[in-house]
């Protein structure tokens, strides 16, 4: 048979649909012990449904229509489910549109200053508004700088997420989950996929810093998986990115080392396999 060289070990990767950019990121995937994930469309689906909308003053559809014209201008997983709860012709005028990541979007709308997105984004806004405890991710949203009430959505995890989590660990790598979410949402998944840590309510910049702080732990040799909405930086920064290719954008992959492209979180160990027997065979 054909010995499975350098060259065989990016082969076998790809008909695992592991999309390997080097030689070499096989080899620095045999030395990570540490494997930090990005949480939303990496170890969840990134498919939201609203699960209930919480208006203060104005009717719910009133809120929800408000909110489907700011979000339908982004691509986030988020937007797109409030989108879809509308379910309606939007009809108002957008104009500024501006998103932030790691916080939410913001807009003219018909002539009224809207913003949409998470806690933190409502207090940098100075916006009078008390912390909701839901179990959701959830969207604040307010008008002309009043709080108009939120919305609440859910994802779930992936069905591989847990035993890829778990095949990691069994390899004794440390697993981590950054997240731009909220703390409940954070420590919900993270025990019901086993994670060793979880950091949560971070913006693309804290992840980076976090990542940096895992590397220069002693003899640390960091991965990070995401699917690049928010976590390019992330993706260049660590000893290895990955990136999770189906649903992932061009930016991640460009700015990874290698790419899942079936967006299984199960296929980090195929590929950690196919490593070590390729440097068994070499060395
Ligand atoms: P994760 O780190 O879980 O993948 P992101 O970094 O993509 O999450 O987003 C972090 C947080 O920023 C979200 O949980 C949400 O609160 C807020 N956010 C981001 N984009 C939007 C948006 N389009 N509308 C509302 N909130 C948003
Ligand atoms: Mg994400």
């Amino acid at each position: 048979s054909v010995p499975l060289s350098f060259f065989g070990g990016i082969g076998a990767a790809s008909k695992q649909g592991i999309l390997v950019k080097g030689s070499n990121y096989l080899e620095s995937l045999n030395k990570v012990n540490t494997i930090a994930f990005d949480k939303t469309g990496t170890l969840t689906k990134g498919q939201f449904s609203v699960t209930s909308v919480n208006p203060k003053s104005i009717s719910k559809d009133e809120l929800l229509e408000i909110a489907a014209a700011i979000e339908s201008n982004s691509n986030h997983p988020i937007a797109q489910s409030i989108v879809t709860a509308f379910g309606k012709e939007i009809k108002s005028s957008v104009s500024d549109y501006k998103e932030k990541a790691g916080y939410g979007v913001s807009a003219t709308i018909d002539g009224q200053s809207v913003i949409a997105g998470n806690f933190k984004t409502m207090k940098a806004n100075g916006i009078d508004v008390v912390e909701s405890d839901g179990v959701g991710t959830i969207v604040y949203i307010s008008r002309n700088n009043e709080y108009l009430g939120n919305i609440v959505i859910a994802d779930s995890p992936k069905s591989d997420s847990k035993a890829a989590i778990a095949s990691l660990r069994k390899r004794g790598i440390k697993t981590v989950m950054l997240t731009g979410d909220n703390k409940a949402i954070g420590e919900d998944i993270a025990l019901k996929l086993g994670l060793d840590k979880v950091y949560t309510d971070l913006l693309p910049e804290d992840k980076v810093d976090i990542v940096n702080d895992l590397m220069s732990e002693t003899d640390n040799k960091v991965a990070f998986v995401g699917d690049g909405i928010n976590d390019t930086p992330v993706l260049t920064q660590a000893d290895l990115g990955i990136a999770m290719g189906g649903l992932g954008s061009d930016a991640a992959v460009d700015a990874s080392d290698m790419v899942i492209m079936s967006d299984e979180p199960s296929k980090i160990a195929k590929a950690m396999d196919i490593a070590k027997k390729t440097r068994e065979i070499v060395v």
